[in-house]
């Protein structure tokens, strides 16, 4: 990561970024949390994951935006796809959107790069993450930095913050798909 960019990471939590975020922060990079998660359901608990990640920025002395929490488009973008299984077409849609208006976002408001967060947990598909930054990079002209960041031990790091920061670690991704 180049210190004279402006990075733009989107997180889906406290747990899954705060490894990220000590890294990043440690090396002086120039970044923004981004939290834009309208999957998340219901409204209390994306309260709840967003009051986290919010709490981890400000012990990190990090900027955090987050923006509208608008679960009707995000039921409208996966209409029709409620029974896809986890990993599968839904979640394609999901990651998309997101880093869509993540991508957005920073070229409205001048940072030079998007990544995120999403695909540091063993439970997602990395490339399936990448695959929906890589599409929304390619529409909107902002790059799409697609470190892994689960590598070298990052996803440890998440892991081991997480359990002595005490955060709140939730226990399911975000929608409530039918079964
Ligand atoms: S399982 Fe997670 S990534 Fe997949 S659609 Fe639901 S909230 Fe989005």
């Amino acid at each position: 990561m180049n210190k004279k960019e402006k990075l733009l990471l989107l997180s889906c939590c406290a747990p899954c970024s705060v490894g990220v975020i000590s890294d990043l922060h440690e090396k002086g990079i120039d970044f923004t949390v981004l939290f834009y998660n309208p999957n998340i359901q219901p409204e209390s608990e994306y309260i709840r994951r967003r009051d986290e990640n919010a709490h981890v920025c400000q012990k990190f002395g990090v900027p955090f935006k987050e923006l509208e929490y608008d679960p009707e488009t995000w039921k409208c973008a996966t209409k029709g796809l409620e029974n896809e299984p986890e990993k599968g077409q839904r979640c394609d849609m999901c990651f998309y959107l997101r880093l869509k208006k993540a991508c957005t976002y920073a070229k409205e408001n001048g940072y030079t790069k998007v990544s995120s967060v999403l695909g540091i947990s063993r439970w997602k598909d990395f490339d399936q993450v990448c695959r929906a930054g890589e599409k929304a990079a390619k529409e909107t002209g902002i790059p799409y930095d697609s470190t892994n960041w689960r590598k070298n031990g990052g996803l440890e790091k998440s892991e081991r913050l997480a359990k002595e920061m005490n955060l709140y670690r939730q226990s399911y991704c975000g929608c409530k798909p039918k079964k």
